[in-house]
């Protein structure tokens, strides 16, 4: 039987009806002679929920239980979408992860899948049954204890399946129609493509873009899985959505393809260390000991071999951050005069495969922020994109006037 794997995230999922008519979408491809692999999020809101209730029972908690409490959304939905298909006559059954079992990593809240193995699973289509449902964004460690994938994780589960099984697609339904030139939510000048190369893609979702999740991205790119992105809301055809491709699959593209935010983002910035053969591996070595996801990092001049040594990370790994740094100096490996935070940054970012071959772009994006008298932090580049770090509070107007400067609401 040709197969299929369909994934729906939160708002998909986030009442009885909105579960019902995912269903009936699920039906009409079964009607279609597929056998269908449901990976369901947990209903809307209901992940954060948990989150919180964690933080505040316990805030410096034991990763090994919130990963039980948070995955508990998931097996909700997982087993009202199976009594759902049930009740429309479609033979279905639910699977949470450790019964699949979908094996990961022990790092948990971040684990990666491992394997999964599809004998349980095949055996019971072998049997009739046309819907597995899938508790997505969770599984089972080498120790036997749940894990989860990191937020947004159900899209790498949806992948990892369409990879295992050998699907011939996987749907990505969600609240907007396909993947935009940026966030729809912040411009109604964002413009849906019709296609997208993994590298961009891969690129904006770890700029930001949460409408897929980095790994899954990778995942897809490294096994070919047929990827698209959706609206579980809307009417299909077959040239719905927005298709993630390979690049060669892509006639035309503008230089630059997308613009991309990340709003929880903080500077810091350690003043006055020595500069000295080793600093940067004293500062940066123990910060990812403490977990602390470091994104940019400035090195400043240094005067009299003393320098200002910058990095930006998540906002709220800021007090983390600030634990590491002063335990390193309390052991002498680290001396600094003071440790800044500025925790009202944003970072906005330009992604495309184009600038690979053209030159001008960061001087376009910066002539754009600055005619907006937005001031630039701190700058990152690479091949296909160029990050600033700015003020949140101008966040939105820098995505805004990018998406203008390079006219991404145009077509190629
Ligand atoms: P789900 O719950 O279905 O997994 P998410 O909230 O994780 O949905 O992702 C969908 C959201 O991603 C959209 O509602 C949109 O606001 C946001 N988003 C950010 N950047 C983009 C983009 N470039 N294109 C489409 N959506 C985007
Ligand atoms: N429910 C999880 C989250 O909100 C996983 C997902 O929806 O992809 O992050
Ligand atoms: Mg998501």
């Amino acid at each position: 039987m040709p197969l299929l794997v369909m994934k729906f995230g939160g708002t998909s999922v986030g009442s009885l009806d909105r579960i019902k008519r995912a269903a009936k979408r699920v039906g009409v491809e079964v009607a279609k002679g597929y056998d269908v692999i449901v990976i369901v999020s947990a209903m809307s809101g209901k992940t954060n929920e948990l989150v919180g209730w964690v933080s505040e029972t316990s805030p410096l908690f034991d990763a090994r239980e919130y990963d039980a409490v948070v995955s508990s959304g998931e097996n909700v939905t997982a087993g009202l979408m199976a009594l759902t298909l049930q009740e429309m006559n479609v033979p279905a059954r639910s699977w949470q992860g450790w019964q699949v079992p979908l094996k990961t990593t022990s790092a948990h809240s971040a684990a990666r899948i491992e394997e999964i193995p599809t004998d349980n699973i095949n055996a019971k289509f072998g049997e009739g049954m046309k819907v597995a449902v899938v508790a997505g964004f969770q599984g089972i460690s080498p120790e036997g204890r749940i894990t989860t994938l990191g937020r947004g994780g159900s899209d790498t589960t949806a992948v990892a399946f369409a990879a295992a099984f050998d699907a011939e697609r996987c749907d990505i339904y969600t609240d907007v129609d396909g993947v935009y030139t940026t966030d729809p939510r912040i411009s109604d000048k964002a413009r849906k493509l019709d296609k997208i190369a993994f590298e961009e893609m891969l690129e904006l979702a770890s700029l930001g873009a949460k409408v897929l999740q980095t790994r899954s991205v990778e995942l897809a790119m490294r096994f070919n899985v047929k990827l698209r992105v959706l609206s579980s809301f809307d009417e299909q055809t077959d040239t719905s959505g927005t298709l993630v491709c390979d690049e060669e699959e892509i006639v035309e593209s503008n230089v630059v393809s997308g613009v991309a935010y990340s709003r929880d983002e903080a500077k810091m910035t350690l003043l006055s260390v020595a500069d000295r053969p080793g600093i940067a591996a004293a500062i940066f070595g123990p910060l990812a000991e403490a977990g602390v996801n470091v994104d940019m990092i400035v090195q400043n001049i240094s005067e009299d071999g003393r320098t200002d040594m910058t990095f930006s990370c998540p906002v709220d790994q800021v007090a983390r951050a600030q634990n590491a740094m002063q335990a390193a100096k309390d052991a002498g490996e680290i001396n600094y005069h003071d440790l800044d935070a500025d925790t009202d940054v944003a970072k906005v970012s330009v992604v495309g495969i184009g600038m690979r071959s053209h030159a001008g772009v960061a001087a376009k994006m910066f002539k754009s922020l600055q005619d907006e008298g937005v001031n630039i932090k701190v700058i990152a580049t690479s091949e296909i994109k160029i990050s600033v770090l700015i003020d949140r509070k101008y966040m939105e107007l820098a995505v805004q006037a990018l998406h203008d400067a390079f006219e991404l609401e145009k077509a190629a």
